[in-house]
């Protein structure tokens, strides 16, 4: 499958773009710029005086005068041509140069104050003096052609020089020294775009795309009837959905050119930057129409304004994001030109955004259920071998909560496990070997001392009894030892189906199985260390959410305490007195968890010793293996 993301067309181009006919070639400019100038006319010189050294070394050699009298007088003169005091001769024999080497034939100058009587020397040794010039003069042609040979030069080297740098520099520069781009090169127009076919598991949201498809691939109707696409349609969730894939499933089904570029892309810290690319992409996209624009990651100018952080500063975000509303606006439905733009956080983005006629649709693109997961498994399968026997079904059962780009990544690890293992297709250990490496993390060979090794058993024994002790809580899937990614150890618990949404309880009991490992490090050896600091992140996440996003404490209120945009300024949000409680509120929900956490553990000081001595142990223990050595019956397998 091809899901690389389509090639630019030049570096300068901040998008890119597929299914675009060829561009028009642009017209070759020619060179321009002082630069080039110089190095041409300084090239040009070089070559010039090379040229006349050459064809001045094949003129006659000039003799003193006082060679040729002598040569007159020895009677060794054949010929000579006069014109003035200039006097071109020939010899009749071969006469030593005075300053080394022979010659025949001579050019030599007569000094005016000369008072020998040249004449009478002349005719006495019967010297012919002709009237056509001894010495082949130049032609007039090839006089012209030496005046003309700098012109030529130059003109031939400045093309030459054009040519090259506008290959090696690909326009790089930008309208640097030489030109300006490169004629782009053309783009396939249909090889192996992504369809439809190659997305699965959310459907709603591909039927929700389905009119686009339809009005980009026959708009006769529409028109007919005066309907206007929507300005834009916005795909918000989770990042891995398979939003950018949906949007050139987009522009694949229908058959349209399809231009992307992320947001990002378009910034840089000069102001106006943004903007002009912005202009630039919709004017290409136009030229094509009907098309497809996907503005990928928009939050990242699109956040509300006044809020925090963003790149490059307000100004140019905000030029840039004016930019693309303007361009919206600026369409009719006619011109065919449909934008779709992704984010991971809808709630963020600023009104202005999502005002009718511009991103007046927000689809929501959600993570998949079990059978769209299957799906997606199968899609991704298409070209992997896989050994009879396997059942896709059964791994996307145990993998919920994954997202479209996990499936994939985990069909690829499993892919490869099955390399390197010499197999020839994909068996269904090679998946679960997959799943254990993508969601615990690559094993790490780590030498851990005796006692390290012994408080890591009881620390990944406690989360793994309080996870089972929890009533409702996920049951514990996975309990291992052995270094993987970051972590010394590693408890997996995944839910038994997918869950769309968490009780209290429940929260409850994820914070005091998060707590568990510090909690039992505490019970058993008195200490605290470093090893639980990704648990705490976890807790406060949690707490911050059950105290100010969902209404959990009677203190707080049911309300939104806190801003759902992380980058917001936190004192906006609420009045200072509502932030200290909030804070309060959180310290008074772990610390009871943890409590909890320690007193649970204490009265269950037998099984966590077992459940610690079996990982020493075995190292690893599997659902069923960890639930024996803890003496616990799982109450939800029944149920299940
Ligand atoms: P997003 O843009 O939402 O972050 P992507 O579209 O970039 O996610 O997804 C990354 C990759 O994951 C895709 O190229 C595809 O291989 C796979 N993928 C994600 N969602 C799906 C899906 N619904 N069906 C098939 N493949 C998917
Ligand atoms: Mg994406
Ligand atoms: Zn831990």
């Amino acid at each position: 499958m091809t899901n690389a993301a389509p090639p630019r067309r030049a570096p300068d181009e901040p998008w890119r773009s597929e299914g675009a006919p060829p561009p028009e070639q642009p017209r070759r400019r020619m060179p321009g710029g002082w630069g080039g100038l110089i190095v041409t006319a300084l090239a040009v010189f070089v070559l010039a005086n090379l040229v006349l050294s050459y064809v001045n070394q094949r003129r006659e050699p000039t003799v003193s005068y006082t060679e040729f009298s002598r040569q007159v007088d020895a009677g060794n003169v054949a010929k000579i041509y006069a014109k003035g005091d200039s006097i071109q001769g020939e010899l009749k024999k071969k006469a030593p140069k005075p300053g080394g080497g022979d010659y025949t034939k001579f050019t030599t100058q007569r000094p005016a104050f000369a008072e020998d009587d040249l004449w009478a020397a002349l005719t006495a040794k019967k010297v012919t003096v002709t009237a056509e010039p001894v010495v082949q003069q130049r032609g007039v042609l090839f006089n012209v052609l030496i005046a003309l040979a700098p012109m030529v030069l130059l003109i031939a080297l400045w093309v030459f020089i054009a040519r090259r740098m506008g290959a090696a520099m690909g326009g790089g520069l930008g309208g640097g020294m030489f030109g300006r781009k490169p004629p782009p090169k053309p783009v396939e127009v249909t090889a192996g775009r992504t369809t439809f076919a190659d997305v699965a598991g959310i459907d709603e949201v591909e039927a929700e795309l389905s009119d686009v498809v339809d009005f980009l691939k026959n708009p006769a109707p529409y028109r007919r009837m005066g309907a206007r696409m929507p300005g834009g349609v916005l795909l918000a969730g989770p990042p891995g959905t398979g939003k950018t894939l949906l949007a050139r499933a987009v522009a694949g089904e229908a058959g349209v050119p399809f231009f992307s570029a992320s947001a990002s892309e378009f910034i840089e810290m000069i102001v106006g930057v943004g903007a002009g690319r912005v202009r630039e992409l919709f004017a290409e996209a136009r030229k094509v129409a009907p098309a497809i624009v996907f503005i990928d990651e928009i939050d990242t100018i699109g956040r509300a304004r006044g809020a925090g952080g963003g790149l490059g500063g307000h100004d140019e975000r905000e030029q840039t994001l004016n930019q693309i509303l303007t361009e919206m606006d600026g369409f009719t439905g006619s011109e065919g030109v449909v934008v779709l733009a992704a984010t991971n956080r809808a709630d963020v983005l600023d009104a202005a955004l999502t005002r009718p006629g511009r991103f007046d649709r927000v689809v929501q693109v959600s993570p998949p259920d079990r059978a769209g997961r299957e799906a997606i498994l199968d899609i991704h399968t298409r070209e992997i071998p896989l050994a009879p026997g396997v059942d896709l079904g059964r791994m996307a059962a145990v993998t919920p909560g994954m997202t479209g780009a996990e499936l994939a990544n985990l069909t690829n690890e499993a892919a490869l496990i099955a390399v390197k293992r010499g197999q020839d297709a994909v068996t269904q250990g090679d998946l679960s070997a997959a799943l254990e490496k993508v969601q615990l993390g690559a094993e790490r060979p780590l030498v851990m001392a005796q006692e390290e090794r012994r408080r890591t058993a009881y620390h990944e024994s406690g989360h793994a009894l309080l996870g089972m002790l929890q009533p409702g809580a996920d049951p514990v899937r996975k309990v291992t030892i052995v270094p993987r990614g970051r972590a010394l150890g590693v408890t997996l618990s995944t839910p038994e189906a997918d869950k769309y949404a968490y009780t209290e309880e429940y929260l409850k009991g994820r914070i005091i199985g998060a707590l568990g490992g510090m909690a039992a490090e505490q019970v058993v050896f008195e200490v605290i260390t470093t090893g639980s600091e990704s648990d705490l992140e976890q807790v406060t996440r949690l707490a911050r959410g059950m105290v100010g996003h969902w209404g959990m404490s009677e203190r707080v209120g049911r309300l939104t305490a806190i801003p759902a945009d992380p980058q917001q300024p936190y004192g906006l949000s609420a009045a200072p007195a509502t932030l200290d409680t909030v804070e309060h509120e959180m310290r008074r929900i772990t610390d009871e968890c943890y409590e909890s956490a320690c007193r649970q553990l204490r009265e269950n000081r037998d099984r966590l010793d077992a459940l610690a001595a079996a990982l020493l142990e075995h190292e690893t223990l599997d659902e069923e293996a960890a639930y024996r050595a803890a003496g616990i019956t799982r109450l939800s397998k029944d149920a299940s």
